[in-house]
């Protein structure tokens, strides 16, 4: 699909020079497309490009895929092969090609119905960032959901739980809901139908499959017999807020095209899963969006899985056009109602009286300073020379370019107070 505009600025020039980059590979190791915006491209390099995409492709279509899945269903459980090295399911003509592979036998239905375990997580960092949502976050997602009475749900970058609706719905008889997939890991179209999946990607708002499939999307987005829709995204957390917010803003349109009357002023209801330090990014973008106190957890996600303390800590958080007092959290898992804010927070989460909102982002008790004029972290203090609260251990030092992270002067993406757990 199309690649993204950057600019690149340095350090005394005013203007930056504009180019073209791929906009899901953050990473120039994992595709290496790069193009100034006023460069002259020779037709020798198109047709090389042309060529490469040629070679690139994926060794099925979905619509084969789609065809090899029945057939593989068929099967008896002793001819029912997986291989992990091309994370592939087998048929049996083609298992003399992958003697030398890694593979699982007996695929059972269930595993079939669970693609996020059979698949391996993609974990490179930059690029897919598969963070699977662990059991417990999953079914309070969907119970929420349900809940709050939703019938469908656009699950953008979410296969768990995307797997998790489609397994109930197939087992669980007055269980209602149904999901479409949309996701840029193509390996999904091994299980899933073209009504179920979309390969996508949520950068630049590109459906591989072309009009079908962005058809396939506005049809399911269309809330036939008020049967309501809520699109969930958990995008990488290396990913462009803006790219993203861009995209997310062109399915919402779609969802607001879909009928003429009825949501006149009305946006389509989102939960938008991200770490908390990046809530002014997006409020930016979504003013209507509140962040929710719930900590959303994973399962593969060894960093965000215990802080210092041993405690599970993940920074991530929902952030949602709902309204804030209709998302209930948990009092087992320790949330309360604050009647004030008027909606669900951390028990840890004191009201201060000066803000006049419950103001700990992470989970603990924030204290309040009269310099800053806000509430901070338990482990900051106010620096008279940066004039800021932050941590005590810092270089006074101020650098030219906003931390890429919180967008503040004076630190770099990697010491980012925002990142850290303690
Ligand atoms: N917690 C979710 C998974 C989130 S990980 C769950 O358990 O369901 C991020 C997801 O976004 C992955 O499924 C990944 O394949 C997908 N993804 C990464 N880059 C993408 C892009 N550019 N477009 C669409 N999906 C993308
Ligand atoms: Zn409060
Ligand atoms: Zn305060
Ligand atoms: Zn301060
Ligand atoms: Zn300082």
């Amino acid at each position: 699909g199309p690649a993204l505009l950057f600019v690149k600025t340095s350090p005394g020039k005013e203007e930056g020079r504009r180019f073209y980059a791929c906009s899901a590979c953050r990473d120039r190791k994992d595709c290496n497309f790069f193009q100034w915006e006023d460069e002259k491209v020779s037709e020798r390099r198109l047709a090389a490009r042309e060529e490469y995409n040629r070679n690139h492709q994926p060794s099925f279509t979905h619509e084969q895929n789609v065809d090899r899945y029945k057939n593989f269903m068929r099967l008896p459980l002793s001819k029912r092969r997986f291989c992990q090295e091309c994370q592939q399911l087998l048929l049996p003509a083609e298992w003399e090609k992958h003697l030398d592979h890694q593979f699982l036998c007996d695929i059972s239905t269930a595993q079939l119905q669970s693609p996020s375990q059979l698949l391996c997580p993609l974990e490179n960092k930059k690029t897919n960032a598969q963070y699977l949502f662990a059991d417990r976050s999953c079914q309070f997602l969907l119970n929420l959901l349900v809940d709050l009475g939703f019938r469908r749900v656009l699950s953008v970058g979410t296969p768990r739980l995307h797997e998790m609706i489609q397994s109930k719905a197939s087992q669980e008889k007055d269980f209602r809901v149904r999901s479409l997939l949309l996701d840029i890991d193509f390996r999904y179209s091994q299980f899933y139908t073209e009504d179920e999946f979309c390969h996508y990607n949520m950068f630049n708002h590109y459906f591989f499959g072309g009009e079908a499939a962005r058809e396939t999307c506005r049809k399911f987005l269309y809330e036939e017999n008020g049967e309501r829709v809520i699109m969930i995204t958990d995008p990488p957390f290396g990913g462009l807020v803006e790219a993203l917010a861009s995209s997310f803003k062109k399915l919402m349109a779609m969802w607001k095209e879909t009928e003429k009357e009825g949501h006149d002023n009305k946006e389509m209801p989102m939960f938008w899963i991200f770490p908390y330090f990046f809530e002014s990014r997006i409020l930016d973008f979504f003013p209507s969006f509140s962040m929710m106190d719930y900590q959303v957890d994973y399962d593969n996600h060894a960093l965000y899985k215990h802080g210092k303390t041993g405690r599970r800590q993940s920074p991530v958080r929902i952030f949602t056009n709902l309204t804030p007092s209709m998302i209930v959290l948990p009092e087992e898992e320790g949330y309360r109602f604050c009647t004030i804010c008027q909606r669900y927070v951390s028990s840890g989460n004191q009201h201060c009286q000066i803000c006049n909102s419950c103001t700990s982002k992470d989970g603990r008790r924030w204290k309040h300073c009269v310099l800053c004029k806000k509430c901070v972290k338990p482990s900051w203090f106010h620096c008279n020379n940066c004039n800021c609260c932050t941590l005590q251990k810092h270089s006074c030092e101020k650098t030219y370019v906003g931390c890429f992270v919180c967008g503040k002067a004076g630190h770099k993406r990697s010491t980012c107070p925002s990142l850290s757990c303690t």
